[in-house]
């Protein structure tokens, strides 16, 4: 194939040697203790990853600190995790030590692997995004701060991955997350009639709404939105914007649980909602830190060895999911979209809590 300027070069290209040479033969990989991992290739060479957390939005000063670390102790080999942990790629097991050993000294976090809660994905905030109902790094340091000790050891059951998306739009992974912290809107874009025929097509500003709550006013020469269908998604707001969504006294979080990507035990599942709504109260989002620590902490005492916070929960049944929790149950977690009643629970079996 002719060469192009298209597109993203090659990865393999940028690999250490000792990946390269041993790409798809490791025989077996081990964590020696939190933050450190070791793969052993079946030639015997062995590749050591230290992994540190970061704040995801890093200033350039930062980034240059990372890659001066990576030049000194890996020949300049390093990757950042989907969750944004930095990992250190060493082919040279005497530098592993003092790699940690200068990481601690500049206060690098060094963990997230195994059983531990690793860094939280999260989506851009109030720092860059048009349609969040919540920040994202805010919330994210709040409960990363309670939560440290998780980080930097491995005690909890089973890994638990924390995601945060601050609109449902959800850059992050909200949907499959042992927990989601997930920024909710609850009220309906206000048109500003005079912009909206200046600065919006119409067709498109009506074809953005999933649930055809928008129409065209031919009288205002805008667009008009009825309320009932309106689902608070900001994704007209996004192709038109003379709809403004922002809401600071209605905006704010909903948490949800249960989620997972992997296949191990039991097939991926989804996040489900447990609190429908949390104030946005910066900066340092109390409510939805304790929240999210509440649940981490009942995890913890009840659940089993190798049990996600998901497969637990399906163990136990959702009615001692609330009451352990003490998470009140409300109308607000029963789904009432058109096609919810593939979800509903059809049985007569309940688990009584
Ligand atoms: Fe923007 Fe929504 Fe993505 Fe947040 S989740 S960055 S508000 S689109
Ligand atoms: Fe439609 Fe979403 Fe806009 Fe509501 S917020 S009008 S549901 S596109």
């Amino acid at each position: 194939m002719g060469k192009t300027d298209i597109g993203p070069p090659d990865y393999k290209k940028y690999l250490p040697p000792v990946i390269q040479k041993n790409y798809g033969k490791w025989k077996y990989h081990e964590i020696l203790k939190p933050g450190l991992l070791k793969h052993v290739g079946e030639s015997g060479e062995e590749l050591y990853t230290v992994r540190a957390g970061s704040p995801r939005l890093l200033s350039t000063d930062h980034i240059r600190e990372i890659c001066e670390l990576a030049d000194k102790y890996c020949d300049g080999y390093l990757r950042f995790t989907s969750r944004h942990n930095i990992e250190f790629l060493l082919s040279d097991p005497r530098k592993v030590e003092p790699l940690l050993a200068e990481l601690k000294n500049k206060n690098y976090p060094v963990g997230g692997t195994g059983h531990s809660i690793t860094n939280i994905v999260h989506t851009q905030g109030w720092v860059h995004c048009h349609t969040p109902a919540t920040d994202a790094s805010g919330p994210v340091k709040a409960v990363m701060d309670e939560l440290y000790e998780y980080f930097v050891t491995m005690k909890l059951p089973s890994q638990v991955r924390i995601a945060l998306a601050c609109c449902l739009n959800m850059c992050g992974a909200v949907h499959c997350s042992d927990i989601a912290i997930l920024g909710i809107h609850r009220t309906v874009p206000k048109p500003d009639h005079a912009r909206v025929m200046n600065i919006c097509e119409i067709p498109t500003t009506v074809a953005s709404c999933p649930t055809g709550a928008i129409r065209p006013d031919p009288k205002t020469k805008s667009v008009v939105i009825n309320g009932d269908k309106c689902m608070y998604c900001g994704n007209c707001y996004t192709v038109c914007p003379a709809l403004p969504i922002a809401d600071p006294e209605n905006d704010g979080i909903s948490i949800w649980v249960g989620g997972k990507v992997s296949n191990a035990r039991t097939p991926p599942m989804f996040s489900k909602l447990v609190i429908p709504f949390l104030p946005n109260n910066p900066p340092r989002w109390p409510e939805v830190v304790s929240a999210v620590k509440n649940i981490v902490e009942v995890y913890v005492k009840h659940a089993r060895q190798h049990e996600r916070v998901g497969e637990w929960i399906n163990r136990i049944g959702w009615e001692r999911f609330f009451t352990l929790t003490g998470i009140e149950f409300t109308d607000k977690h029963i789904d009432d979209f058109t096609m919810a009643t593939d979800t509903f629970r059809s049985t007569t079996q309940f688990k009584w809590g």
